[in-house]
């Protein structure tokens, strides 16, 4: 209802999306800082205009650490806006750090990276098996033990447009939160995969580009790629056009990465690039078998 936005007062624009405007808005009972995605619908059909929708319903479903967290939605008829309220995070998004590095000719330290990675793996762990392995907390004092995934009981969510601009930051520790599910797709428990995808071109997974049916494992590929773009500075897969583009991802072969991060990483995020789905790693394995290990050491 309009009572929600009459309780914030506007502040900056913050960001300009593809289907509206990101501004920090004041609560003012509160004093406390938030985010509103203001979506104009006039100009859209009943079927997109369900799809955003679908974004705040998919976000209050999923409660992690690790995932933008949402507060309310209204819809306001007079101006035909839709408005979704999230937590802000204060330290930008992925593809804002990717860019200061670059242009300081610098590369990020590969703890960071890691950071990044696991965070991100658990995010998309809660989204792949809906169900949340230990909060991130703790992490830091013991191995977790993670749960078998159980997919059937659960609704998968599948993101659907992981890219270095939908993974936002907060100073404080840098911690990660996956946002911007505005493409993303809840299945039934009965089909875990799917057709349509509206994705971006650099981090589009070979089986989409070759529209053979989908799964959560796209989201393995595109990750793969931010990963790789977080330690090249560029992504793994670039060209002139988008049919180049295209072949060169169904092509799967990249550029080595620097050579100062370590195998360990290189092959994780080759176990993420492989253009066959069905011998790609997924979030589980990714989790189990590396990062863990590593983000232990390195933060211990
Ligand atoms: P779109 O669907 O239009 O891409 P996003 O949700 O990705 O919308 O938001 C666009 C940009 O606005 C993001 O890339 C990010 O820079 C910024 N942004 C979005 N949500 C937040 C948030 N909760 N906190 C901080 N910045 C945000
Ligand atoms: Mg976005």
């Amino acid at each position: 209802s309009q009572e929600i936005s009459a309780q914030f007062q506007d502040l900056d624009i913050i960001g300009r999306g593809s289907f509206g405007l990101i501004r920090k808005v004041l609560h003012k009972p509160t004093g406390r800082i938030f985010v509103r995605k203001e979506i104009s619908y006039k100009s859209m059909s009943r079927k997109e205009e369900k799809q955003l929708s679908s974004e705040f319903e998919i976000l209050q479903n999923l409660n992690h650490t690790n995932i933008v967290e949402v507060y309310g939605f209204e819809k306001i008829p007079n101006n035909k806006m839709l408005n979704i309220y999230m937590e802000y995070c204060d330290g930008g998004d992925i593809s804002e750090l990717i860019k200061r590095y670059r242009e300081n000719k610098q590369y990020i330290p590969e703890t960071l990276i890691w950071q990044i990675f696991t965070q991100t793996l658990l995010a998309l762990y809660r989204c792949h098996y809906g169900t949340n392995i230990e909060p991130v907390t703790s992490m830091f004092k013991s191995t977790p033990e993670i749960k078998p995934p159980s997919i059937s009981d659960f609704q998968v969510v599948i993101h659907r447009d992981i890219k270095p601009e939908n993974i936002f930051l907060l100073s404080d520790k840098y911690t990660v939160k996956l946002g911007d599910f505005g493409l993303a797709k809840a299945l039934s428990p009965h089909t875990h995969f799917t057709q349509t995808y509206v994705g971006t071109p650099y981090y589009m997974p070979p089986e989409v580009i070759l529209e053979q049916a989908y799964n959560t494992l796209c989201d393995v590929w595109s990750l793969g790629c931010v990963m790789y773009e977080l330690c090249a500075l560029t992504p793994p897969f670039t060209a002139k056009t988008h049919a180049q583009l295209q072949e060169k991802i169904k092509i799967g072969t990249y550029p080595d990465l620097p050579s100062h991060y370590s195998n360990r990483l290189r092959m994780c995020i080759s176990a993420c690039l492989i253009t066959e789905p069905t011998e790609r790693a997924d979030v589980n394995q990714l989790l189990q078998e590396t990062s863990f290990k590593i983000y232990r050491r390195e933060w211990e």
